[in-house]
């Protein structure tokens, strides 16, 4: 096998990656998407059972700086075999022990690999007007009757009455993330408290609840459900506006996979 086709990668920085055509009935899953690699190409280590996507191993460093955490540099690593139970703090479903993360540890700020695709700035077709920006609040989705997890999307200019999306409820169809009865507006946050003061633990403290409904859903396909909502239009377009097309190769690889 020539030695170009290996690379080193910081991911799996103990032995170098060999540069490795998936088969349609290969079961591996990539490292750090989660997505399966049948049919495509990646790099494996057969000696560790370590594989990536070709499009994950060009698109994700090793360190980021991400709009939801500000303050500190994100860095690619392994999920702690302590932390188990741990949540992605954008979309709140399970980071497992030695599954990658994007992580602050000083700040325990923990983001899906995936979820840092999310957008900071999407408009939705259910709110046509105006941008919506994802910022840390609290209050009820304006598209199903779920309470919203810290992270979601607000209208700036509406603010009375204030105008809510979860992040799977941007595309218009409940996607896993707050699924609802589907399309009936929810005028029964007569609050909008804590809005705008990033006090984000009464937030986190609302979403245990709700959780126990959505959880059957999301553990049995948790990166489909990430993969499905960010491979919507709206989200398709405001990731590529944010990352200059660079996203669009994982964006493919996900799409591959759905098929
Ligand atoms: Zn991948
Ligand atoms: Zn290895
Ligand atoms: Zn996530
Ligand atoms: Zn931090
Ligand atoms: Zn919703
Ligand atoms: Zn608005």
């Amino acid at each position: 096998m020539a030695t170009d086709a290996h690379i080193t990668h910081f991911a799996h920085p103990q032995h170098r990656l060999l540069k490795t055509p998936y088969s349609s009935a290969s079961r591996h899953v990539c490292d750090i998407c989660e997505a399966k690699l049948s049919g495509l190409v990646g790099y494996r280590c057969n000696a560790c059972d370590f594989d990536i996507h070709e499009a994950c191993a060009d698109y994700f460093k090793e360190t980021i700086s991400f709009f939801a955490h500000p303050w500190h540099t994100l860095t690619l690593c392994r999920m702690p075999p302590e932390n188990k139970g741990w949540v992605c703090d954008l979309c709140m479903e399970h980071c497992p022990p030695g599954n990658f993360v994007y992580r602050c540890i000083q700040c325990k700020f923990d983001v899906h690999p995936l979820c840092t695709l999310l957008p900071q700035t999407i408009r939705s077709p259910l709110h046509p007007l105006h941008d919506l920006n994802m910022v840390p609040s609290s209050g009820h989705c304006n598209a199903c009757p779920e309470r919203l997890p810290v992270w979601h999307y607000i209208c700036g200019p509406c603010t009375s009455p204030s105008y809510r999306l979860h992040i799977g409820c941007v595309s218009g169809a409940p996607s896993g993330v707050g699924q609802g009865s589907g399309g009936t507006t929810n005028q029964n946050n007569s609050s909008s408290r804590g809005q705008g003061t990033g006090n984000t633990s009464s937030g986190a403290n609302q979403t245990t609840s709700d959780a126990r409904n959505t959880t059957a859903v999301v553990e049995r396909s948790r990166s489909t459900s990430v993969s499905k909502f960010l491979l919507k239009k709206s989200f398709m377009i405001a990731i590529d506006l944010a990352t200059g097309g660079l996203a669009s190769p994982v964006l493919d690889v996900l799409q591959a996979v759905l098929d």
